[in-house]
Formats: C-alpha cells, structure tokens, sequence
C-alpha cells in the first residue's frame, strides 16, 4: 500500500469506509484508525482501531467509488450501467462520447469498460456538475482517460470520431445531427430516458435519420433481489420499479 492509495475497510456489522492512506487519523464509532499503519498491510488483512475493533482491509472497485462519492443529480444505476455497457459492446480502448456527465457515475463505469487505453468524452452544460463530475473521476483514478468537458452537445461534438455515444439527458433527439458525423459503422447511440414521452419524441425525431441506423432496440430493466432465510427464499417485498428507457440504435 502507498501514501495516497484509496483503500476500503469493513467493519464488523458491513459498514464500509473509503478511506486514503495518509499521516492522519480516521475516525469511526469502532475507535480511532491509524492510516499509517495501511502502508504495512496488502488486501485481504485487518487493521485494528485503538477500541480493538478490527476492520478488513479490500481494494476498492467501482461500485465503492460510486457509493462513497459525491452526488450532484440523480446517478444512473448499476442494472442500467451494465445493460449500457453490454448491448452496446462497449469494449476496452474503445472511445466514447458521452452527456451529460451529471455526477459521473455512468463516466466511471463507462471509464472502466473501456480501460487504460479507451478514452471517455463527457459533455456537461452545468458547470457545478462538471465539477462533481471531475472531482469522482481523479477519486477513482480515472483522470488520464476521462476528459469532463464544459459544453452544450445540443450544440455540436467537436470529436471527429466515436466508437459510441451514450446519453443521459433530457433531449436526445437534438444530438442525433450531430451523432451520424462522428459514429464509426457498428458503433452505438445509446439514450437513457425516464420517461415514456421522451422516448417517443425521440422516435419521432428518429424517422429523420432511420436509414442511418440497423432497427432500434428499446429497454427498461427490472432487477428483483431475492431474499434467503432458513425456512425460505423468495423475492423482497420491495423492488425499484422505474428508472428510465434505454434505446440503443446501431450506426450502419
Ligand atoms: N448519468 C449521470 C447523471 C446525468 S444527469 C450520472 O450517472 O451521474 C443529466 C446531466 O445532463 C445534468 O448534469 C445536466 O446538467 C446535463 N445536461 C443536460 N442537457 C445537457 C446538454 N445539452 N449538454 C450537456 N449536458 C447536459
């Protein structure tokens, strides 16, 4: 472990810390933890608080990252995130364009499929969410294949080419011009959409460039987390019900 390394560590009822080994202390209910003393230690072994509490240690990954970081609007979920990077074959050294950046959280997992060599371009009109954004890029150590850029892609991309573009704000349709320029053949436009009536102008928008793009695929998916006790198992009595519809369109 080194100076500055982002470390998790779990206490024993599952709570988890993002914690930076560092001089400095970190306080917990459990006692108080030297971060010192994580330069000794590899993953998988235990530190212990001055109350004898003991913490493991573990590297963190990118859905510790997106559950620690700093929130600024509604984050995309993981079950979307995965489905995203999947049906659209984002793949590593792959580059993707995406908007809006929000706080980031579909930049790192985007990020993270396509790996050191890949880049990810994030348009943000806002320049506070911008900041966010940026801010949980260098968290996750994704600053030299992420660039968070200030704009308005309703506007225009300035990239010349895409192998996707992903994006998660109000008016995809309004980027559809701008898209048919920049994607290489077989790459993915990809528009996440909570609503019924954005899909639907969207689809509306679409018939314009149809001939640019193999048939459309629209989904929304639902994860049902199971339950297990000792007598029974089955579905828990609450699910997340809606977050938005993804259309995937591939450039011809
Ligand atoms: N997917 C993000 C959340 C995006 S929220 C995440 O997982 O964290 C939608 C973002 O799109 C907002 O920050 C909003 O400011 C931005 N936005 C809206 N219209 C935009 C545009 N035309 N160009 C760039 N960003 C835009």
């Amino acid at each position: 472990m080194k100076t500055g390394e982002k470390v998790l560590i779990i206490d024993r009822r599952g709570k988890r810390y993002l914690v930076t080994v560092s001089d400095k202390e970190f306080h917990t209910d459990l006692g108080v933890i030297k971060l010192n003393e994580l330069l000794e230690k590899d993953y998988g072994d235990t530190v212990t608080s001055h109350k004898g509490e003991e913490f493991r240690i573990l590297k963190p990954d990118i859905n510790d990252i997106i559950a620690k970081m700093r929130r600024g609007p509604q984050i995309v979920h993981p079950k979307d995130a995965g489905i995203i990077i999947a049906y659209a074959g984002i793949s590593p050294g792959d580059t993707v364009i995406e908007a809006g950046a929000g706080s980031g959280a579909l930049t790192l997992f985007l990020a993270n499929a396509v790996g050191p060599t890949g880049r990810v371009i994030s348009y943000e009109v806002r320049e506070d969410h911008a900041e966010i954004a940026r801010k949980n890029v260098e968290l996750a150590g994704f600053s030299n294949r992420v660039m968070i850029k200030l704009g308005n892609i309703y506007e225009g991309i300035e990239e010349e080419h895409a192998d996707h573009i992903v994006l998660d704000l109000p008016q995809p349709e309004n980027v559809l011009p701008h898209a048919v320029g920049v994607l290489r053949p077989g790459g993915y436009f990809v528009a996440y959409t909570p609503c019924a009536n954005q899909v639907h102008r969207f689809f509306q928008a679409f018939q314009e460039y149809k001939k640019e793009f193999y048939k459309p695929r629209i989904i929304e998916v639902l994860v049902r987390e199971q339950e297990v006790k000792k007598e029974c198992m089955r579905p828990k009595t609450t699910m997340l019900a809606h977050t938005g519809y993804i259309t995937f369109l591939r450039k011809l």
